[in-house]
């Protein structure tokens, strides 16, 4: 579930994705509870499954999530703040609800289905609108003490640098998300660099990955030197988690990677290896997820495994 769309999936691990629903996730927070079970009856209509063959639901919120209370901490974007959400879909969902972060569902997901199989220990970071990272030690999330672990985003890399929409300055998500790299390109463009995103800016227009795609490609020099910056400074931030967790995989997704990982995962790279400790980095492999929007799905999997015990 997310701020603008609720997506929902039958999946096994044998079939992997059977069918999925698409839906808008409603405006008012009231209906939420409706919208999910919803969401939940469309997908078994849809199959016409046999409501026994139904061995969990589960539920990745872009928040802070308890999955063993159900209850989500913090979640910005849906507006909800200790908010017992598995109390409530339990009252009207007749299967056992799981909920985890939808972070940690992806990396979950990529470790047992996707380019991560073979790593014990993980690190998953979504590059997108915002940035998000899980963590996966010995094979299992690490979810923290007050289930914040993973929240790579918020990892500050310059001091006094952009406000974050969590309140602090300099945030890797203020410098190097979507969100900033675009703030930072209208930036220039608005200081009379040319570029050829130029005409968006004019027409008050979103630059989305698409267009910043085709811009990295006809070797716009604003773009790409607003993205190299970007890369870079994920690199640094990668360093400092490998120092602290020596992994032996990093694994980049997200809007941002899907479109430019060509042209980024190298700059990304190389600022890595110019600043993380030699050992650290020692057999450490880099991937792209290829699981897109998917892995979080997949992550439901996993989750069920850990919680009810069963192969699904
Ligand atoms: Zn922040």
């Amino acid at each position: 579930m997310g701020g603008t769309k609720i997506l929902a999936a039958a999946i096994n691990s044998k079939d992997g994705i059977i069918t999925r629903v698409k839906k808008e996730t409603p405006p008012k927070k009231e209906k939420y509870i409706e919208a999910i079970s919803g969401i939940v009856d469309d997908v078994i209509e849809k199959l016409h499954l046999n409501k026994s063959n139904v061995k969990a639901v589960c539920l990745g919120v872009p928040g802070s999530v308890n999955p063993l209370t159900g209850i989500i901490g913090l979640a910005p974007n849906l507006g909800l703040k200790n908010f017992n959400i598995g109390e409530k879909l339990s009252k009207v969902i007749s299967y056992p609800v799981l909920i985890e972060n939808d972070v940690n569902l992806g990396a979950l997901g990529i470790k047992k289905f996707g380019v991560a199989k073979k790593a014990k220990n993980m690190i998953a970071v979504f590059i997108g609108t915002g940035i998000g990272g899980g963590i996966i030690i010995n094979e299992k999330i690490y979810r923290g003490s007050n289930f914040v672990a993973g929240e790579i985003g918020h990892m500050v890399v310059e001091k006094d640098g952009p406000l974050c929409g969590c309140g602090n300055r300099g945030c890797i998500e203020a410098v190097a998300s979507r969100t900033a790299i675009v703030r930072n390109i209208e930036y220039d463009i608005k200081k009379g660099k040319r570029s050829v995103l130029s005409d968006f800016v004019k027409n008050k227009e979103r630059i989305k990955s698409k267009a910043l795609s085709q811009a990295v490609k006809d070797k716009d020099a604003v773009a790409v030197k607003r993205l190299s910056e970007a890369a870079e400074s994920i690199g640094i931030m990668l360093a400092g988690v490998s120092n602290l967790l020596n992994v032996d995989m990093i694994v980049l997704g997200g809007g941002v990677i899907e479109a430019m990982g060509g042209f980024m995962m190298p700059v990304i790279k190389k600022s890595f290896k110019k600043n993380v400790m030699k050992d650290a980095a020692k057999g450490l492999k880099f991937a792209a997820s290829r699981l897109g929007d998917d892995a979080a799905l997949y992550g439901g999997i996993s989750l069920a495994e850990e919680f009810l015990n069963i192969k699904v």
